[in-house]
């Protein structure tokens, strides 16, 4: 039977183990702290084909993220749910009404059968968040889904588990020989340090923002490149009627208002961040997204109104460019023939990304057993 180990506990890794386990593999799961405590319980809890994206013509990204958002609907609708987002373009807003009806238009055409709901324009006087009514010129919705990420994430480790797979957590990978196919954990809730060594046929190094930093520090280098960008959150203790999609004034931007858990979810921030600095909103961050939120709402919230605060790394692929046209897409690369490192991947696509993966290792597998015919 063919073994491989899956580092990282976030949906990636978790949606991967699944289906693996699924092809009859044995799979085990390696997480360093609890499983989906990490970036894929710090998102805009939005399954969404990326509206934005469109900027950046990445066409392949939004049709398969589209599409990917019914497979959660469809699977866990006591955790996944569809949502209406109001855009409203404003006198000085960075894209005209236009823009983004034809954006809209585009979005809806991508998702073909796959469509939650058309776009439409809203009636203005429809108000019951309190907008601001000065410069408005027009609204907007459209439909994306909206999830509870930890717990849909557990969700997916329960079908794992179902199927077999062994989940282990507090373990972390401290070594990994890609020639061997072989790994050495520590647990992290012991003091002793001690190194077990394990072999596997494959090892997938699933571990988000990590990923990079993880090979580097075990001598194996790569082609692609991680950037990692924090993105904070703030839940606000106001309740809200609808969804919003805003401009950051003055930026190219967008940011998130959102109703989440009888409460208001104002997200996100993209700051460049290094591994090792404290994961955190900071308190630019919470200045920043107030003063966003108040820009557009006519009662102002301040920091008191904040019940929590979460943030996250991205784990996006190197380009040189500006960070809010960084591609969200994902990539594979191999390292010999046992070692394969995912770089970049939204939650949305997970799924879409393990049945890749699946693919991969069962080619492997078939070559394998081809050559040794021979
Ligand atoms: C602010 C923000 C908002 C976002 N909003 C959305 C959204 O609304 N919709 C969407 O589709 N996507 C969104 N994303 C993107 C999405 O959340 C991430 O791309 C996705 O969660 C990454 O999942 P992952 O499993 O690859 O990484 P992670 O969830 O980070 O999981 C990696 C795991 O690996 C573990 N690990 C690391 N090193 C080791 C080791 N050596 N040994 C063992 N375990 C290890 C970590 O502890 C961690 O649990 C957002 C991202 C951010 C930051």
């Amino acid at each position: 039977m063919t073994d491989v180990a899956i580092i990282g506990g976030g949906i990636n890794g978790l949606c991967t183990a699944w289906l693996l386990a699924q092809k009859g593999i044995n799979v085990t799961v390696f997480e360093k702290n609890s499983l989906m405590r990490a970036t894929s319980s710090a998102s805009s809890k939005l399954l969404h084909g990326g509206l934005r994206y469109l900027e950046n013509f990445e066409i392949r990204l939004v049709r398969e993220s589209l599409k990917e958002r019914v497979f959660w609907l469809e699977h866990a609708p006591h955790l996944a749910k569809p949502l209406k987002i109001l855009f409203p373009v404003y006198q000085d807003s960075q894209r005209p009404s236009w823009m983004i009806q034809l954006g809209l238009f585009v979005y809806d055409l991508l998702a073909g059968k796959y469509k939650l709901g058309a776009f439409q324009k809203e009636h203005v006087e429809h108000n019951p968040d309190g907008l601001k009514r000065e410069g408005l010129r027009a609204c907007f919705s459209y439909y994306d889904a909206q999830m509870h990420d930890y717990e849909l994430g557990l969700w997916v480790a329960e079908q794992a588990s179902a199927c077999g797979v062994k989940i282990l957590e507090n373990i972390e990978v401290k070594q990994i020989d890609a020639v061997l196919g072989k790994i050495g954990i520590s647990h992290t809730t012991s003091e002793s340090g001690t190194i077990e060594h394990l072999a596997f046929d494959y090892i997938l190094n699933i571990t988000g923002p990590w990923a990079e930093d993880l090979i580097n520090r075990n001598g194996i280098k790569t082609k692609a490149a991680l950037e990692l960008v924090r993105g904070s959150h703030l839940l606000v203790d106001r309740k809200l009627h609808e969804a919003y999609i805003l401009q950051v004034p003055g930026e190219k931007r967008i940011f998130f208002v959102l109703p989440y858990k009888e409460r208001t979810l104002i997200g996100t921030t993209e700051i460049k961040h290094t591994l090792g600095q404290p994961i955190v909103c900071s308190q630019e961050e919470q200045g920043y997204l107030i003063k966003a939120y108040n820009h557009y709402f006519e009662a102002a919230i301040t920091a008191n109104d904040i019940v929590e605060t979460f943030a996250g790394l991205r784990p996006l692929i190197h380009s040189g460019e500006q960070l809010h046209k960084t591609t969200r897409e994902y990539i594979f690369e191999w390292t010999g023939d046992k070692l394969l490192t995912v770089f970049g991947g939204k939650w949305t696509t997970a799924r879409a990304l393990a049945e890749k993966l699946t693919t991969e290792i069962l080619l492997k597998e078939r070559h394998k057993n081809e050559l040794s015919k021979t």
